[in-house]
Formats: structure tokens, C-alpha cells, sequence
């Protein structure tokens, strides 16, 4: 159904395929070998000087032995890390459609701002006097967190949606303790559908986990969490909109409920680029939120890298918030460090959060204005509205075809049979040049995909990849397994064992004969 005019772009012939090359490199497709197999002890890519004259005082802790690193001269380095480069999928490269993990276009603009050298030099060490504008920065920032949140308080040290989690859950934490109920209330409900960070941060901090259902429609209901709710119980942490891409209708009446039972409401908002602008978590009941900047505001997913979680907090919440936090009086921002004669629920990191992180979720914000955040949060609703109907005539919808919010669910009903299953069919997109759609989650779902497009793919990037998706469910229908089945067919690595790899991961490297004399044999 792609185009078939013109000169094929697939390799026509099987035995094309599979030829080996004697470098197994394939034309643009490098291979690239450990850094320790391609470093040699004695190369070194640096002209240093020799050493001034100096005195050792390491007595007998000097190295005897070599260090065993690997040298590279500059031009192997390069090479080196520009293959390994290659080998990531980015959503620099190509459309990311990984559900919950809102993977869009890092605005370079964003970029720009983070490396002007007020910024990107800034030190957490520097005496506060010197960093007004890093101060105001990050007053601007919080200020534009609250409005959009409709709450008291922000915390913006977390680094990442999952460390937002445990900050949200330590001011709770407090605020039980300050009531002096630590002691009863030791109860945090979940639902089911939810992240795996919801439980692992309740029970991280201490908290017994007990499990909501949801409903046959993909959300929870107020009754199943009333039928949970008592004096023991310490707060209910809930995504929305949730896991399953869909807007939890009975938000408010669940807030009153907890809230009435005493507890408190801890919302996931790592899905909040589906609702800026439109609603306020602040107006829903919400005491607690964590917003992932790498997500909603653009700021990139640094390969597990820089990534940011700063927690909005309700009235109630506040003074829990942990330090460092600003403190804006008339003209000037104070920054409180220490938690000595407040009620901060301690510290979670040495200094005080991503600065670059900020930069650019300002900048974003910013070059958005109000109108264009919301409109952001439109696009991405509507483009997996798009994709969700384009594709409802050939893959099944768990919660029926009834709009969605941000990603569209599809499960695996419609692959019944075919001996095609969602791990293959997601295989098979790296095989068309995509990075696969999250998978088997939200667990609720059985055989899950969860495509979340963003608002940042045009239309006809968007056609392209219905197309593909429409291209390869006809295959499956028409009974090409082969396609699937061992997929990806033309990555340089075909399907791993991806579960002996974490349960046996192999962390060291030993040494082994260089390429050149294996080949020689
Ligand atoms: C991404 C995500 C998280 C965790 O955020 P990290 O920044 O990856 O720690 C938590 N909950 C939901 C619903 C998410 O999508």
C-alpha cells in the first residue's frame, strides 16, 4: 500500500538480505566493537606535556600496574562515538510514537537559551549574590507551574517524574506525621492501571499498597475507592489522565471522598501535556502532583539522563514542600537551604534540581504563551484521535472506539489467532523505520500497544505512520507471519534476549584476541 512506483527501496532478493559482509558493516549501517576491543594502552588522542618535576606522596598506594583504559587517537574517537550515535533511535530521527513517555520535538530554541553561559555556567557552589538571575529564573518558572496548576507551591529540586513521586509522598509523609497519625494512617490506595513508580514510591516510603480496579471502561470509580477508604488510610495516588489514555470522569467526586476520609490526593501528572490549559489539577481536589518537564514541557529525555519532576503542592501541603525553596517577598527571592525551624520534609537532592531543565521549560513556556500551551495539549489529543480512528477498523480497542485523550490503547483481540503477537508486531515496526509504540502497558490491557503521537508530528508525518501501521495489520491479516515472527528482519541486531539480559546482565569485559588477528586465522 506504500508507494510501489519507482525503484524499490527494500531489498528485493532474500539471498540480498541476508549476505554477510566481511566487516559486517552494511553500507551506512556500521558495526562499531567495544571500546576496549578497538583501544590500544599506549595510544593517545592528547599531546600532554611532561609532567613539572614533583614529589609522589601516594607512598605505597602508587599504581604499579598499567590502568588497562583503552587509548584512542582522536580521529577513532570520533569515529567511535559518532557509530554508537547512530545506533539510537531519537526522536531527532524519527516519529517516537512510545505511549506514556510523550516523546516530542525539543524546541532549539530551548536549547539555545540552556547553553547561554549565565545559565550553563552556573555552579550550585556559587555564593547565592552572584546568581539573581538563575533566582528569578526559577521564580518565573514555579510561578508559571502554580498558574497552570492552580496550586500553592512548588518543588522544583526532583529530577525525575519518579523522584517527584517520593517528594509528593515525603510531604504527605510529614503532613501525617505533624497530625500525629504516622502511627494509623499507613495506607496508600493505587490503582491498578497505574505506573509501576505509584506503588514502588508508596511502598518506598513506607506504605502498605492496596489496589483499586477499575471499571469495565478503563477508569475508577468513586464507589470502588469508597469501598477502600478509611481512617488508615494515608492517601490515593492517581494518574490522569490515566495510563489507559483516558480523562478520569470522576475526579472530583474521588478527591471529596478521600479528603473526606482524611486522607490526601496524590495525582501522576507525568500526563499533564494532554490537559495545560484546558483544566486545572488545583480546581479537581489535587494536594500533591509531580509534572515531568522532559515530558509536557519539551525538555529532552536525556537517555535516562537530565530529566526533571518538580511537584506542584496543594495549601495543605505546603509547608511540607523540602528544601531548597524560594521565598519571594515584595522584590527580593531568598533561597531557604535548610529545613532547621520549618516544617520541610527534608531534602531529596544535594543542590537544587536541574537549572538547564528549567531554562528550557521556561523557554518553552514562554515562546508557547497560554494560548499556545493549550493549543499544544488540542494537537496532542487530536493526533491520537487521529491515529485511534484510522486504525479502529483493523486493531481493537479495549474501551471501545470512544475518543481518547493524549494516546490511543489498542490490545491484542485482533491478533487472536494469526500467531502474530504484540511483541512481534511492534518488532516488525523497527523493520519500517520506527521506534516501536510502548507495549504490554498499562498491564490492565492484555497484549497492549499504547501510541502516543504528540502534537509536534505534522499530519503527514502522522499519514505515513497509519500507513505503516494499516501496511503491516493487512500483512498479519493475510496471514505473512514471516514478516513478524524474528522481526526486526534488517536491524543490526535482530530480537535479544532481553530477559537474560537484565536477569544476567554481563557488566564486565574481559579481554579477548583483537578483530584483525581472528580474522587472520
Ligand atoms: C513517565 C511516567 C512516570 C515516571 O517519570 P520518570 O521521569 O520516568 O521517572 C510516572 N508515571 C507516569 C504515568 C509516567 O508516564
Amino acid at each position: 500500500m506504500l508507494n510501489k512506483q519507482g525503484r524499490p527501496t527494500t531489498p528485493a532478493a532474500a539471498h540480498v538480505e541476508h549476505r554477510e559482509t566481511f566487516t559486517s558493516n552494511r553500507a551506512l549501517q556500521l558495526e562499531e566493537a567495544l571500546i576496549f576491543d578497538v583501544g590500544r594502552e599506549d595510544v593517545c588522542g592528547v599531546d600532554f606535556d611532561e609532567p613539572a618535576p614533583f614529589k609522589a606522596r601516594l607512598g605505597a598506594h602508587a599504581r604499579k600496574a598499567s590502568t588497562g583504559l583503552p587509548g584512542l587517537s582522536e580521529p577513532e574517537a570520533v569515529r567511535h562515538y559518532v557509530r554508537l550515535s547512530q545506533k539510537n533511535y531519537s526522536i531527532d530521527s524519527g516519529l517516537y510514537p512510545l505511549g506514556s513517555c510523550t516523546m516530542k520535538h525539543n524546541p532549539r530554541l530551548n536549547e539555545r537559551m540552556a547553553r547561554l553561559p549565565g545559565f550553563s555556567d552556573v555552579h550550585p557552589l556559587q555564593p547565592v549574590s552572584t546568581v539573581p538571575g538563575a533566582l528569578e529564573l526559577m521564580q518565573d518558572l514555579s510561578h508559571w507551574l502554580i498558574t497552570l496548576t492552580g496550586m500553592e507551591a512548588v518543588a522544583l529540586s526532583p529530577k525525575a517524574g519518579a523522584h517527584g513521586e517520593m517528594c509528593g509522598m515525603m510531604t504527605i509523609r510529614a503532613a501525617i506525621e505533624a497530625r500525629g497519625e504516622s502511627a494509623t494512617r499507613r495506607v496508600v490506595l493505587v490503582p491498578d492501571s497505574a505506573h509501576g513508580t505509584n506503588p514502588a514510591t508508596a511502598a518506598a516510603m513506607g506504605f502498605e499498597v492496596r489496589s483499586v480496579p477499575a471499571g469495565a471502561d478503563g477508569i475508577v470509580h468513586v464507589d470502588a475507592v469508597k469501598a477502600l477508604l478509611g481512617p488508615e488510610v494515608a492517601a490515593i495516588m492517581l494518574t490522569n489522565p490515566n495510563t489507559c489514555g483516558l480523562f478520569e470522569k470522576q475526579i472530583v467526586e474521588i478527591a471529596d471522598a478521600i479528603h473526606a476520609a482524611g486522607g490526601y490526593f496524590y495525582c501522576d501528572g507525568a500526563n499533564f501535556n494532554a490537559i495545560v490549559g484546558k483544566v486545572r489539577p488545583g480546581d479537581l481536589g489535587v494536594d500533591a502532583m509531580h509534572i515531568n518537564l522532559h515530558k509536557t514541557f519539551s525538555t529532552p529525555h536525556g537517555g535516562g539522563g537530565p530529566g526533571s519532576g518538580p511537584v506542584v503542592l496543594s495549601k495543605r501541603l505546603a509547608p511540607f514542600a523540602p528544601v531548597p525553596f524560594l521565598k519571594r517577598d515584595d522584590k527580593t527571592i531568598t533561597l531557604v537551604e535548610h529545613a532547621k525551624g520549618t516544617q520541610a520534609a527534608g531534602r531529596i537532592t544535594a543542590f537544587h534540581g536541574q537549572m538547564g531543565m528549567f531554562v528550557r521549560a521556561l523557554s518553552y513556556i514562554l515562546s508557547h504563551g497560554s494560548d499556545g500551551l493549550q493549543q499544544s495539549s488540542q494537537d496532542a489529543v487530536l493526533n491520537a484521535n487521529y491515529v485511534r480512528a484510522c486504525m479502529a477498523d483493523l486493531m481493537s480497542l479495549p474501551f471501545g472506539n470512544r475518543p481518547c485523550m493524549h494516546e490511543a490503547l489498542f490490545d491484542d483481540a485482533w491478533l487472536k489467532d494469526t500467531g502474530v503477537t504484540t511483541l512481534d508486531f511492534a518488532k516488525a515496526m523497527i523493520d519500517e523505520g520506527y521506534h516501536p509504540m510502548t507495549i504490554y502497558f498499562p498491564l490492565v490491557v492484555h497484549g497492549a500497544m499504547l501510541i502516543e503521537p504528540t502534537e509536534s508530528e505534522s499530519k503527514a508525518a502522522l499519514d505515513l505512520f497509519i500507513m505503516t501501521l494499516r501496511d503491516l495489520a493487512f500483512s498479519v491479516k493475510r496471514g505473512e507471519t514471516e514478516r513478524f515472527v524474528g522481526a526486526p528482519h534488517f536491524a543490526p541486531r535482530a530480537r535479544l534476549d532481553e530477559t537474560r539480559a537484565a536477569r544476567q546482565p554481563v557488566l564486565r569485559w574481559t579481554p579477548r584476541k583483537p578483530v584483525l588477528a581472528e580474522a587472520a586465522e
